[in-house]
């Protein structure tokens, strides 16, 4: 698909490198603890500290589940990126995995007026470039 505007792209860094190896191949990777079993999304808590135990030992990736809740959303009318325009209005949600990590991405598959806070969610992966597939949520039917 082209666009006369790309969509900006996350960067890749050696501490998320493994996590979108994961989201190209459908599976959400997330950053355990080996000493408390605390896990973490490795995109916004990349410092190797585990903020339930403070341990500095290497973290494990591990497999999400893919499923959570929402956690809070909101509905996008006006965007400030012209890449994003043919795709107004859109959902921005903050999920809560099973597993206890947030994650901020798209809501697909469901309206602004049928969206629901706690709402049953599950992972959808969306192939953004050739090294970037981003994680996104859909309501669970
Ligand atoms: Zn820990």
């Amino acid at each position: 698909m082209t666009n006369e505007f790309p969509k900006p792209a996350p960067d890749i860094t050696p501490d998320t490198k493994l996590f979108w190896e994961g989201t190209k191949n459908n599976e959400l990777m997330l950053n355990k603890c080996v000493d408390c079993g605390f896990h973490r999304n490795p995109l916004t808590i990349a410092a190797n500290i585990c903020p339930g135990c403070g341990s500095r030992n290497h973290a494990e990736w591990v497999k999400a589940s893919g499923k959570g809740k929402v956690h809070t959303f909101t509905t996008v009318h006006r965007t400030f990126h012209p890449a994003f325009e043919k795709e107004l209005p859109y959902i921005i949600v903050i999920v809560e995995l099973e597993e206890g990590p947030r994650f901020l991405a798209n809501m697909r598959e469901i309206s602004s007026e049928e969206i629901t806070r706690d709402m049953p969610v599950e992972v959808i992966f969306e192939k953004l470039t050739d090294d970037i597939t981003l994680p996104q949520f859909k309501p669970v039917k």
